[in-house]
């Protein structure tokens, strides 16, 4: 079946998990506003650590939330209890009491969105063994960053490889592990929990800058590698409120895909039903037809409940769906794992409801 209408939706794409200096947020919200019009981004999700001491002074970053060239930028919160258990909160208008974090990881909110970040995280780059394992998995998340740039990349790097490390990015991405995919698939057996890609990067301090000569860890150069792409029924109309909404609705929702455009832009990829009445992340039922449409022909693998059930190139191809479960695509360039879908969620008979 020819697919002629691919107007079923609109494809924005952006980056989640980008620090900066708190007290120099002016000077970088310009600095990234520049970046991301340079990477042909279309939203940022800014993430600040939780201020630990003078929470008041620090409250007008809850004001950030704009459109800066077209590019839309929401302010969010990495939250953490004590160092440990790292989580994003979008959607707060204040900063994190840590007497609170209890409470808001078991609350059902629909305003707010609550994202593990690098749940498997550890590194030793500075000798120090970091240990950043989320241990909470039985509260209230919307999501995991299944993919974090620097966390993936962290892990492989060593204090002996670090300049090898550093020469090869960001053409050296590592992909996100088996455990966190895994825990992934487990988790959806359960409940829906959607995936993203985060960057995690940081500002370089000062004296750290003189020896990023390739400018790899800049924000544009990470701008252009993890990205999240979004599916929207209706495209952003430039009203701050309402777009904003979209996008956060949709991240919550799942209605989004992953990848690494550095290896090639992923613009194009489609996973969702083939008329456009949903998109990954949302719900199906037995005997609808999927579209997964790749940017190219290459290799791709359809993913249920965690198994692969099928496996090969292809470019464009409809799929009709005869048993419940949860599917996900993984999409190769080459060798190398390129995009990730969110699941699509197939329900089946009320009692037919198959044992997993
Ligand atoms: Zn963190
Ligand atoms: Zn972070």
């Amino acid at each position: 079946m020819k697919i002629a209408k691919m107007s079923i939706y609109n494809e924005i794409r952006g980056v989640i998990h980008v620090h900066f200096p708190r007290r120099k947020w002016e000077r970088y919200i310009e600095i990234i506003n520049k970046e991301s019009k340079k990477a042909k981004i279309d939203f940022v999700i800014l993430t600040s650590h939780t201020p630990k001491k003078n929470k008041e002074k620090y409250k007008d970053l809850f004001e950030i939330d704009g459109y800066y060239n077209n590019v839309l930028v929401i302010h969010s919160e990495e939250v953490d209890e004590k160092k440990k258990d790292h989580f994003i909160l979008i959607g707060k208008k204040y900063w994190t009491n840590e007497k609170d974090i209890d409470k808001i990881l078991k609350s059902k909110d629909d305003n707010i969105i609550k994202l593990v970040v690098h749940p498997y995280g550890k590194h030793r780059l500075f000798l120090i063994k970091k240990d950043y394992n989320w241990k909470r998995w039985n509260e209230n998340f919307d999501g995991i960053e299944i993919w974090s740039l620097l966390f993936d990349w962290a892990d492989k790097t060593k204090i002996y490889n670090i300049p090898i490390r550093y020469l090869f990015f960001p053409s050296n991405i590592s992909i996100p592990t088996e455990r966190v995919l895994k825990k992934w698939d487990y988790l959806n057996l359960k409940r829906k929990v959607i995936g993203f890609a985060g960057l995690d990067i940081h500002s370089l301090p000062k004296y750290l800058k003189i020896f990023d000569f390739k400018k790899s860890f800049s924000y544009r150069s990470v701008f252009n590698t993890l990205r999240n792409h979004i599916y929207l029924k209706d495209g952003l109309t430039g009203n701050l409120v309402e777009d904003k909404n979209k996008i956060l609705k949709a991240i919550k929702n799942g209605n989004l895909f992953f990848s690494n455009d550095y290896l090639k832009d992923s613009s194009g990829f489609y996973f969702g039903d083939s008329e456009g009445k949903y998109f990954c992340g949302q719900e199906g039922k037995i005997g609808d037809i999927i579209l997964i449409k790749n940017p190219i022909l290459t290799k791709t693998k359809l993913i249920r409940n965690g198994v692969v059930i099928m496996e090969k190139e292809i470019r464009e191809e409809n799929f009709k769906v005869e048993k419940e479960g949860n599917y996900r695509v993984e999409v190769f360039l080459g060798n190398k794992k390129w995009i990730f879908s969110n699941n699509i969620y197939i329900k089946g008979e009320e009692d037919g409801k198959e044992k997993i």
